[in-house]
């Protein structure tokens, strides 16, 4: 069996995977906050009390909210700052006593969405590469080309969050201050907060995000729609770099603004605007397992033939976890 763990600022979530992908098991505990040793001790105890209710062991994948340095084999790039400058994977595979594979959060989603999900082979039998999008508290990406997590040279691939929104207009110039030192960047105009903060700050009075495309919906809300209209064509121009540069052949959205239904027709529309070709039918589509899908990619980061060989290892010598026994093919 397969067992990911989502490694949250809030959450921390693990969920197991049987050989055909069916959720046999999810449990989830709160992280402890900003202490990073804890944090590594409590998804020991979350694979130790998940193995010991399925009675097997299993290879085990984290997704985290940064990326593992190639150079340093450090956290960089987290929001969650306690994780940042440590080994994680040495520590999480001194914790479980076994290797673990550590990945980009938004990677894990776009590999479970291209493994299982919206954008499987099942779906599009003719998809090489899948770009997927994290539209959330933040704004991240990855990419997932013939069936594999694209981490890249210096783990970034796929990171456009912090590029800077392309065609500014002259009142998004120079653009809001973002956390990574620069200002403009295309999360700080695309993240969930961010859309609902342009609608208040135009006059609108909905309590929710939700709500404000419900209005929009209903069309008893003006700013509600503007501003709907405002971030589509945000995102259409942010997008349409990705698609210049990479050209995938579906597109996944994730995160909140996931759920907003009108995305999927409007942004087609919006962005052979931007897209430089005289033809444009990639495919944008929701996820088809929202809010797991991160988890699950992680389980995904190892394969069930290597699940196999790790659990016949186990088999072998009862059923305590070897350390050394099962080397990474
Ligand atoms: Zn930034």
């Amino acid at each position: 069996m397969r067992i990911g763990i989502d490694l949250g600022g809030t959450k921390i979530e693990g969920v197991v995977l049987s050989p055909d992908g069916t959720q046999l098991m999810r449990r989830r505990i709160d992280t402890p906050a900003g202490n990073y040793d804890a944090t590594i001790a409590a998804v020991g105890s979350l694979v130790d009390s998940i193995e010991r209710d399925i009675g097997k062991h299993g290879t085990i994948g984290v997704g985290i909210p940064g990326a593992v340095s190639l150079v340093t084999d450090r956290v960089k790039n987290a929001n969650s700052t306690c994780l940042i400058g440590h080994p994680i994977e040495q520590d999480l595979s001194a914790a479980v006593g076994r290797p673990v594979r550590v990945m980009n959060d938004a990677n894990c989603f776009v590999l479970s969405e291209a493994s299982d999900g919206a954008a499987s082979q099942a779906t599009f039998p003719d998809a090489r590469v899948i770009f997927g999008i994290i539209l959330g508290t933040g704004v991240g990406g990855g990419i997932v080309m013939k069936g594999e997590a694209l981490s890249g040279r210096n783990a970034i691939a796929g990171e456009w969050g912090h590029n800077p929104l392309p065609w500014p207009r002259p009142e998004e110039s120079p653009g809001p201050p973002c956390y990574c030192g620069k200002s403009g960047c295309i999360e700080t105009f695309l993240c969930g907060p961010s859309l609902f903060a342009d609608y208040c700050k135009q006059g609108g009075d909905a309590k929710s995000t939700r709500e404000m495309v419900e209005r929009a919906a209903s069309g008893d809300d003006d700013l509600a729609e503007a501003a709907l209209q405002r971030y589509e064509d945000r995102l259409s121009r942010a997008l349409a770099m990705v698609i210049n540069v990479l050209d995938p052949d579906v597109i996944v959205l994730g995160g909140g603004i996931s759920n907003i239904e009108r995305l999927y027709q409007t942004l087609p529309k919006r962005l052979p605007e931007y897209v430089f070709s005289d033809s444009f039918d990639t495919m944008i589509v929701p996820p088809k397992h929202g809010d797991s899908s991160g988890v699950r990619g992680a389980a995904w980061l190892w394969s069930q033939a290597e699940a196999d060989q790790m659990q016949s290892v186990w088999s072998n010598g009862g059923l305590q976890a070897p350390t050394t026994a099962f080397i990474k093919p």
